[in-house]
C-alpha cells in the first residue's frame, strides 16, 4: 500500500490537519505540533490532544500514515553545550508532544557542525542526543531526514546517516527519510530510471531499506548537485516525473509515508492524484 499525501497546515490547532489532509485526496500526511520557528510552545491540552485523535479516527489516518517534523530551529550536533542542551530539550518536548498525540514518527534534520567540530564528531553528537532523547520517552522513532547539504548541515551523504545509525543504541528506534530533492541536490542522481535504480541501490548498499521510514517527494528547482535546497513541483524541475513514477511502482515505498513538500499547495490534490494513478 503506498500513503501519499503532503504536509499539511496545522493551523488553528493541529487537530486541522487531518481534515486538511483528507481535502486533498491524501493517505498520508505531515505536521508541525508547534510553531516550528519558535522554541517556546504551549503544551498540548487534553481537549486539543482528543480532538486530535478523534480527526485521525474520522478521516481514517493511523501513525503510520503521519509524520511530524521537528522544529528548524534544533541542531542536535550544535558545538556549544549549553546551545545543545537547548536543542535537546526542545526536541524532547517534539518527542513527548508526538507521543501524547498518539504518533509514533518524529522526522528531523540531523544538525550543522558550524565550523567547530569536524564531520564524525557531529554525527556522533547527533547520535548521542538521539540516544538521550529516546531514553527519555517512549513509542516514538526518530527520522533522520537527508539534506540538501547547504552550509554546515550535515546528513547529505547516505554515510553520513549510516554512521548516526551506527552510533545509536536502539536501532529500532531509529530511521531514515528521504527526501527526493535534497538527495539530488547532494549528489546522487534521480533524474532518469537508470538513475533511480543507482541512487537507491547505493541507498540499501550503505544504509539499508530497513531504515527507510518515510520519503518527501518533491522536485528541485535548481541543478544536480549544487547542494542548495529549492522545492518545486513535481515535474517542474531538474527531476523530471520519472523519478516520482519509479518511486510509486517500487514496492520498497510501501507501507511509508510519503510527503510532498512542493511549493504550490494548489495543486496538490493533482499532484497526489497522478501518483495514486501509478501507485495502482
Ligand atoms: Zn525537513
Ligand atoms: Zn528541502
Amino acid at each position: 500500500m503506498k500513503y501519499i499525501g503532503a504536509h499539511v497546515s496545522a493551523s488553528g490547532g493541529v487537530f486541522n490537519a487531518p481534515k486538511n489532509a483528507y481535502a486533498i485526496g491524501a493517505t498520508a500526511f505531515a505536521l508541525f505540533t508547534k510553531n516550528q520557528r519558535r522554541w517556546e510552545a504551549k503544551p498540548l491540552d487534553a481537549d486539543t490532544i482528543r480532538k486530535f485523535k478523534a480527526a485521525c479516527l474520522r478521516y481514517q489516518y493511523t501513525a503510520e500514515q503521519i509524520l511530524p517534523h521537528d522544529s528548524y530551529l534544533i541542531n542536535l550536533g550544535h558545538p556549544d553545550p549549553e546551545a545543545l542542551e537547548k536543542s535537546r530539550l526542545a526536541f524532547l518536548d517534539e518527542m513527548q508532544r508526538c507521543q501524547q498525540l498518539g504518533l509514533t514518527l518524529l522526522n528531523f534534520h540531523p544538525g550543522s557542525h558550524l565550523n567547530k567540530l569536524t564531520e564524525h564528531d557531529c554525527l556522533v553528537r547527533v547520535a548521542e542526543s538521539i540516544n538521550w532523547a529516546l531514553a527519555r520517552c517512549e513509542g516514538v522513532k526518530a527520522i533522520i531526514e537527508n539534506t540538501a547539504g547547504q552550509g554546515t548541515n550535515l546528513g547529505y551523504r547516505f554515510e553520513q546517516l549510516a554512521t548516526i545509525i551506527e552510533h545509536v543504541n536502539d536501532k529500532s528506534r531509529v530511521g531514515v527519510c528521504l527526501d527526493t530533492c535534497h538527495t539530488f541536490v547532494a549528489g546522487y542522481d534521480l533524474s532518469s530510471t537508470q538513475a533511480c535504480e543507482a541512487t537507491f541501490q547505493a541507498f540499501s548498499d550503505i544504509v539499508g531499506f530497513e531504515y527507510l521510514c518515510a520519503m518527501h517527494i518533491n522536485d528541485s528547482k535548481v541543478p544536480f548537485a549544487s547542494r542548495v535546497d529549492r522545492h518545486a513541483p513535481l515535474g517542474a524541475g531538474e527531476i523530471g516525473w520519472d523519478c516520482f513514477q519509479y518511486i510509486m511502482q517500487d514496492a520498497r515505498f510501501n507501507d511509508i509515508p510519503l510527503v510532498l513538500e512542493t511549493t504550490n499547495s494548489d495543486i496538490w490534490a493533482e499532484e497526489i492524484k497522478q501518483l495514486k494513478e501509478w501507485a495502482k
